[in-house]
């Protein structure tokens, strides 16, 4: 099979490689689409490290050729792959908490994953997507069951004011989900005025620029107080620190982006004073797949405007090269296998 090696930073290469053969609890799955996010840039250019030489990739879809999977599926069913592996068998395991498991990993990260024809994976992670989905939209569930598992985590009610800073992929995401599940207030703020236009059609309350405009806004709509949560979907310390600006007393901060920098200004004094509750979201767990499969099926969840561009298997290279230049208005690079 046609598989995308990543040799060592920087150098990755269409190969040959043998196709991989089912086992007893495996199911082999044709590829049919991958998303190429933040984390392939990042273990493209060295920067999170990987066990190269390694296959990229983990945010797929496709059809099952060989095997069963736990939730029924079988060969001839489209389905999506939970990338997340766990052991089932450790402490947090045990605990339920199957995306922190201490022998786990990211397929695509510890273990060779999907910029690849065909992906052999166990029976526990494979979720059927049923005929409806969009199949070149639908790597980017993936992305949302994160999205979910962080909204899950932190609790929030309907009638809380939740803040979203940031509106690149998961930001836009972060929207999406606050609305579907009942979120009756929610701000995207973006210096970016293409992005705040994409976030009123996903269904923001109210969009707006980072600084003060966005501290007058969430003050105005929260009586004084703060927004209830903020989200941080940008990865910078700066925008962390807007972030525990902009919440309430008591209020729950979740930095959704991946942060790189080691150090930092932060507003130290507020982050006690205000008695702020920081929840982060590293994975997803398994249950986070078919409810968000759920939500995009019911048309709560529109992935359809995300998809800027699309790529073949082939052109990896120059996908990952265009997803690290700069740019106001990409968003999803989909890779047809
Ligand atoms: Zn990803
Ligand atoms: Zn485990």
């Amino acid at each position: 099979m046609k598989a995308a090696l990543l040799s060592e930073p920087n150098k990755v290469a269409i190969t040959d490689r043998p196709t991989p053969t089912c086992g007893a609890g495996e199911v082999l799955v044709k590829i049919s689409h991958v998303g190429i996010c933040g984390t392939d840039t990042k273990i493209y250019s060295g920067g999170i490290p990987a066990n190269t030489p390694i296959v990229m990739g983990h945010e797929a879809v496709g059809e099952i050729i060989e095997g069963q999977a736990a939730d029924g599926s079988g060969p001839g069913d489209r389905v999506i792959v939970d990338p997340v592996l766990y052991c089932g068998d450790c402490f947090y395991c045990d605990k339920g908490d199957t995306h922190l498991c201490e022998n786990g990993g990211l397929v695509g990260r510890e273990i060779d994953g999907v910029f690849a024809e065909y992906f052999l994976t166990q029976a526990s992670n494979i979720f059927a997507l049923g005929t409806k989905i969009d199949m070149t939209e639908a790597p980017l569930i993936q992305v949302m069951t994160t999205v979910l598992h962080a909204q899950n985590r932190a609790n929030i009610q309907s009638d809380e004011v939740v803040v979203i800073l940031g509106l690149g992929v998961t930001g836009l995401l972060q929207i999406q989900v606050a609305k579907a599940l009942g979120v009756k207030t929610v701000i995207g703020v973006s210096r970016n005025a293409y992005k705040r236009g994409l976030a009123s059609q996903m269904g923001a309350d109210v969009v707006v620029e980072h600084g003060e405009a966005a501290k007058a806004e969430v003050l105005k709509l929260t009586e004084g107080r703060g927004a209830d949560v903020v989200i941080e979907a940008v990865g910078y310390i700066s925008v962390l620190g807007e972030a525990m600006d902009l919440a309430r007393i008591g209020g729950r901060i979740i930095p959704f982006g991946i942060y790189a920098a080691l150090e930092g200004k932060l507003p130290f004094y507020e982050f006690y004073f205000k008695e702020l509750n920081i929840i982060n979201a590293r994975a997803a767990l398994p249950s986070d797949f078919p409810a968000s499969i759920k939500l995009v099926e019911d048309g709560k969840v529109d992935l359809t405007p995300f998809i800027t561009h699309t790529h073949k298997l082939d052109d990896l290279s120059e996908a990952i090269k265009l997803l690290m230049e700069p740019s106001d208005k990409r968003l999803k690079v989909i890779l047809e296998v």
